[in-house]
């Protein structure tokens, strides 16, 4: 796969923060608007239809589990519910989710049972641990209406939802307001949108203090060191956008630990085999049979409802993996035949002076 074709352009490091942001923003925000954020860059992974019943996939285990899903794909929505109920699993969703669970509930039974039977016939995991934890990132910045292209967005709110992946539970957050230190005064339309107000980010410390905090939060956690984690977003812009701009405004380094992360919006795409523009997320937690809970906008509100999404989409048997990363100021794709990363410990903020 072209890769370069794929990416993103997000930095020129030799340019300044401002006209960084302008580059940035026109390329990005023709692809991913604040609300209906689209990601371009995709990756299929790998299914268990009829076609790939070949190549490696040549176990004759994966041509049951092919035949089963071919039943599957000929089965009515009452039909879905029906074996679903009987099977004890979640009923909710449009088809297509109640599809993939199904298919997810076979495939996970029939490999086990060649496992267990010593019979081989793969597994999905690589040989590779998964991460004991995901961390749900998304940023909350400073904006106007209408964003003009040259507008610099700083970082206001720092959430983060832990999730267990073995007890499928979101076990703790943490959420801190940033001061912003360029335009310190916060628009009408920030506050409205965000809920986020003057005097909550005048209260508040500047983004190095912050992630000195959120560094010591992941660290208190054996995060990264004791256990694998994985930072995961809805969309590519928190990390490769919110967070990369943040750190030349704060003149710190981009931190190493969030230089790869699992966009969720690619991942629940791929999983469910629904077009990027089905990935708002709204529309996720919608087509999940899920509403919304608190208030959008708020950043630990939309992090909780990301795990939300996170979490039905390990129930279904999807392995959310890091898919994006950042390099060098640009954004790039981690292909889903890459080894399973997680994310490295988290260190202190170092400046760039
Ligand atoms: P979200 O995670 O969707 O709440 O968006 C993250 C940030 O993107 C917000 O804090 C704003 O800075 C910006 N943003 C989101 N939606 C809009 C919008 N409709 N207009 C302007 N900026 C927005
Ligand atoms: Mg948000």
């Amino acid at each position: 796969m072209d890769e370069h074709k794929e990416n993103n352009y997000i930095h020129d490091s030799n340019v300044s923060v401002k006209n960084n942001m302008m580059s940035n923003t026109t390329t990005e925000e023709q692809q991913e608007k604040p609300c209906s954020r689209i990601c371009t860059v995709t990756e299929p992974e790998p299914t268990l239809d009829v076609s790939e019943s070949k190549g490696e996939f040549s176990d004759p285990v994966y041509k049951e589990i092919a035949v089963a899903n071919g039943h599957i794909n000929r089965m009515t929505k009452d039909e879905l519910r029906t074996r679903l109920e009987e099977l004890k699993l979640d009923t909710r969703g449009v088809k297509d989710v109640m599809k993939k669970r199904l298919k997810s509930h076979y495939k996970k039974n029939k490999l086990k049972l060649c496992a267990d039977a010593g019979e081989g016939g793969g597994g999905g995991g690589g040989g590779d641990t998964y991460y004991d934890y995901i961390c749900v990132v998304d940023f909350e910045a400073t904006c106007e209406e209408d964003n003009p292209p040259d507008f610099l967005h700083e970082i206001i709110e720092f959430p983060m939802v832990l999730i267990n992946t073995h007890t499928l539970e979101i076990v703790d957050s943490f959420r801190e307001y940033v001061k912003p230190e360029v335009n310190p005064t916060l628009s009408d339309f920030c506050v409205k949108l965000t809920g986020i107000t003057q005097e909550m980010v005048d209260e508040a410390d500047t983004f190095p203090e912050v992630l000195q905090r959120v560094v010591l939060w992941l660290q208190e956690r054996d995060l990264g060191t004791k256990y694998k984690y994985a930072i995961l977003t809805d969309g590519s812009w928190d990390m490769s956008k919110f967070l990369n701009i943040q750190c030349r405004v704060s003149r710190i380094r981009y931190p190493q630990f969030a230089k790869k992360w699992i966009n969720i919006r690619k991942s629940y795409g791929n999983f469910y085999k629904v077009p990027r523009t089905q990935t708002k997320l709204s529309t996720m937690l919608e087509k999940l049979g899920l509403t919304y809970e608190g208030r959008p906008h708020s950043g630990l509100d939309d992090s909780q409802n990301i795990a939300r999404i996170a979490l039905r989409m390990l129930q279904d048997g999807c392995q959310l993996r890091v898919n994006e990363r950042i390099h060098g100021g640009q954004l790039l794709n981690v292909p889903s035949s890459a080894p399973m990363e997680a994310a490295s410990p988290p260190h202190k903020p170092r400046s760039k002076d």
